[in-house]
């Protein structure tokens, strides 16, 4: 058996949708996309458009020009990031984030002096809600925090932080790189100003993918300047979605292959999605608990957290796991510190690390019982 339980880190297999609509592509049409004006060229404009479509559906975004293609959910994250804060500014995040979202910031707080006010959690990795208010302060030029930790799974409660940021007037930049695909995203209901996700997690895209979508009130200073197919008679970037921010000639085989992907996720249904996440995930929780010798992290609750979670064996390093869970059982889990060294100090397992576990769409209980074979047997 060959196991795959590391999709938190990029999803694996991808619908069989996917690779034909990127072998279509790259056979049958093979043309840029928003410049030239021959058949290949509409072809792909269109086929860009369609995926634009699709994912503006994915996640309730109104118009779909306020979706952007970037290459990654860290390139969403930097250009919101880097596009809102200036000189000195207030930044509200929280101690659950991933390095996509606290490197941009802890430069900007060296160069640019920009304060960084990171709320508490818990060591189960829930967010404590008092400390988000006091937090929270007139002066706070955002807000930025992930929907889902990338090391334990816990869902943030995103729907109350949105409240904070609307009643406050404070633009809320989301991390949906553990979320969009995995559970329901709207970003209208949740008043999510800037949604940055990857197209090759949840999604079920290629590497390679991602995108950012911009709410209508927030006006971002570009992070690339450069050529877009539209108003060509002027050196001045456009000041119009999507075309502001999307410079240079894109991955187009991938956008296509991510149009494919989410069509397929909206297919399944997100609702569907969840509950099948949830169904394996309290049945692996359930097993996990009854193991002698484990820690188990994060909010061991099926309802609380996605299919991400972190674990140790007593008294054994977490890659040597890992190792011996590759070599001997061909299971592939992804160990250490999963790039979110505040996380880990959270949850107490910072230098040390965890085994992560991340089941994906297309894990089955039966992949899940010979994990667990295998765990025992290394934990004996
Ligand atoms: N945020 C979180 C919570 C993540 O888990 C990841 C990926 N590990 C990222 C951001 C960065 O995603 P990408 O690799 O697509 O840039």
């Amino acid at each position: 058996m060959d196991i795959y339980l590391d999709n938190a880190a990029t999803t694996y297999p991808k619908p069989d949708s996917v690779l034909q609509a990127m072998e279509d592509y790259f056979k049958n049409v093979g043309g840029s996309f928003g410049r030239s004006a021959h058949k290949r060229s509409n072809e792909a404009s269109r086929l860009v458009f369609e995926s634009r479509e699709e994912i503006a559906k994915l996640v309730q975004a109104e118009d779909s020009s306020q979706i952007i293609f970037t290459s990654n959910a860290t390139e969403g994250l930097n250009a919101a990031i880097l596009g809102i804060l200036g000189e000195g500014d207030r930044v509200v995040t929280t101690s659950m984030e991933h390095n996509s979202v606290m490197r941009p910031l802890r430069f900007l707080q060296k160069e640019k002096g920009v304060k960084v006010d990171i709320v508490k959690c818990t060591r189960k990795g829930m967010l404590d809600w008092d400390d988000m208010e006091k937090k929270v302060a007139i002066d706070t030029q955002l807000i930025v925090a992930t929907a889902v930790s990338n090391v334990v799974g816990t869902i943030m409660p995103i729907h109350q932080m949105g409240m904070i940021a609307r009643e406050r007037d404070i633009p809320f930049l989301v991390d949906g790189a553990q979320a969009v695909g995995i559970i329901p995203m709207d970003v209208k209901k949740d008043n999510i100003d800037l949604l940055a996700f990857s197209g090759h997690k949840g999604v079920l895209g290629p590497q390679g993918t991602g995108c950012l979508y911009i709410g209508e009130d927030i006006d971002l200073r570009p992070l690339k300047f450069g050529g877009t197919g539209s108003r060509s008679e002027y050196e001045m970037q456009p000041d119009f979605l999507p075309d502001k921010h999307e410079s240079g000639t894109p991955n187009l085989i991938g956008i296509v292959g991510l149009g494919a992907a989410v069509k397929f996720v909206l297919e399944q249904g997100v609702e569907n999605i969840r509950r099948k996440g949830k169904e394996l995930t309290a049945y692996l929780l359930g097993k996990l608990n009854a193991m002698d010798n484990l820690i188990i992290y994060g909010p061991l609750n099926a309802d609380q957290q996605t299919s991400v979670i972190s674990i140790n064996i007593k008294l054994k390093d977490s890659s040597e796991i890992g190792d011996i869970l590759d070599k001997r059982y061909d299971i592939a889990v992804r160990c250490g510190l999963h790039c979110a060294p505040i996380a880990h100090r959270t949850i107490g397992t910072f230098p040390a690390g965890t085994v992560r576990i991340s089941l994906g769409y297309f894990n089955t209980q039966e992949d899940i019982d010979y994990l667990l074979r295998a765990l025992r047997e290394i934990a004996t």
